[in-house]
């Protein structure tokens, strides 16, 4: 089925190939229809579902001579939880914005950086991405006016709301106009997101989009037993005697990302550490590398790693296991598309071999323990 029988132009479907967007994703052939419609959308799914162009194509098509001009009213207002997240998602709607015969222009704000820049660039923005607390910063200068707004999206709203961003969402939704199309995405449908969907949607189509965790079966995942002080030199063995391309390596602290990182370094391989002591410069041009595949191993915490967006990554290890059984799923469920099964690693020293015993029934499968005593590295 291609993206045009589901109403898009032949222009964006021309971008889409060229992006190499073959056919809808699932997600994409309900919402696309449904979001030409006016309809409102409750959407359960995680990024990797392809959540982000399910909601761009089709707003971007209902903009198509439509747009009003008022200046700093902005019509589309995206709300997202992290800077990451808010630039990437500005990236894909600049992306097959710029493929429009009518200019649409994008803006990405958040905060941690300096507002000046981000006030000056409001003139004539149509559609603004925005995490809560620096969208609010704006509308108090004057720099936006949310009153002109036709289309309001939640993304990833589950995790806003555990950001603790829920009262600067009521009151942003407190300055949009009342009638208006409200698309809502979250990874859960947890109560929060419940309490929040019932006071914002109208009538929605809900599209619930099956989980990495039901991908698990797609990951040959695979464990080690290893010493603490074994882990740093299995882990360059690993690397270069497999000669692995884009590893995500997991560790549970800021110094300690930094600490692989640099011993891989000094061995030779190269990668970056990415956390939130990093400045958003420097996270963001880490990301571009990793991404292209200029930079073979990206060191992250979980925090982090959420807001990654990468649909081919092979090799997830995790250094250190996380604490939850659901973020252990989350890690390693990158590598587990239908197109792309990947590879999980997981270094377990005997004091967490309990903790893994107990993530392997929360996940309900078991992992193949290898000795690493038995490998010469
Ligand atoms: P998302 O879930 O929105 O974060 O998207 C995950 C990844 O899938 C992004 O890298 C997109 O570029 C890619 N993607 C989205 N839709 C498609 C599609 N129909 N075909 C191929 N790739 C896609």
């Amino acid at each position: 089925m291609p993206f045009t029988s589901l109403g898009l132009s032949p222009s964006l479907q021309k971008a889409l190939n060229n992006e190499g967007y073959k056919k809808p994703y699932p997600i994409q052939k309900e919402a696309i229809p449904a979001i030409l419609e006016k309809e409102d959308i409750l959407g359960i799914a995680k990024t990797g579902s392809g959540k982000t162009a399910s909601y761009v194509l089709p707003i971007l098509m209902n903009l198509q001579g439509n747009l009003k001009s008022k200046n700093r009213h902005v019509n589309v207002l995206v709300l997202v939880p992290t800077r990451e997240l808010a630039i990437q998602v500005g990236e894909v709607f600049q992306l097959f914005g710029s493929k429009l015969s009518q200019k649409i222009k994008t803006l990405a704000v958040f905060g941690g950086v300096s507002i000046n820049p981000q006030m000056m660039k409001m003139q004539n923005v149509n559609i603004l991405v925005a995490t809560p607390g620096r969208l609010l910063e704006l509308v108090e200068s004057n720099a936006v006016h949310l009153s002109d707004i036709e289309t309001l999206v939640l993304d990833e709203a589950d995790k806003m709301l555990n950001l603790g961003f829920k009262e600067e969402v009521d009151r942003i939704l407190d300055l949009l106009p009342k009638k208006r199309q409200n698309l809502l995405f979250s990874a859960t449908l947890s109560e929060d997101v419940n309490k929040v969907n019932q006071v914002l949607l109208n009538k929605p189509l809900v599209i619930k989009i099956e989980s990495d965790d039901d991908n698990i079966d797609l990951i040959n995942q695979l464990a080690y037993f290893i010493s603490e002080e074994k882990k740093g030199p299995f882990l360059r063995y690993l690397i270069k005697h497999n000669n692995l391309k884009q590893v995500l390596v997991f560790t549970s602290s800021v110094y300690k990302a930094d600490n692989v990182a640099n011993k891989l370094r000094k061995n030779g391989i190269d990668a970056v550490a990415i956390h939130s002591k990093k400045s958003q410069g420097a996270r963001k041009e880490t990301l571009r590398k990793f991404k292209s595949g200029e930079l073979n191993v990206l060191v992250a915490t979980d925090l982090l790693a959420r807001g990654i967006d990468i649909t081919f990554l092979p090799h997830v290890i995790n250094y250190e296991l996380p604490r939850s059984p659901k973020d252990y799923v989350h890690r390693i469920g990158r590598t587990g598309r239908a197109e792309s099964p990947g590879e999980a690693i997981s270094f377990i020293t005997p004091e967490d071999e309990h903790h893994f015993k107990i993530i392997q029934k929360k996940m309900g499968k078991w992992v193949t323990m290898i000795n690493s005593d038995s490998i010469d590295f």
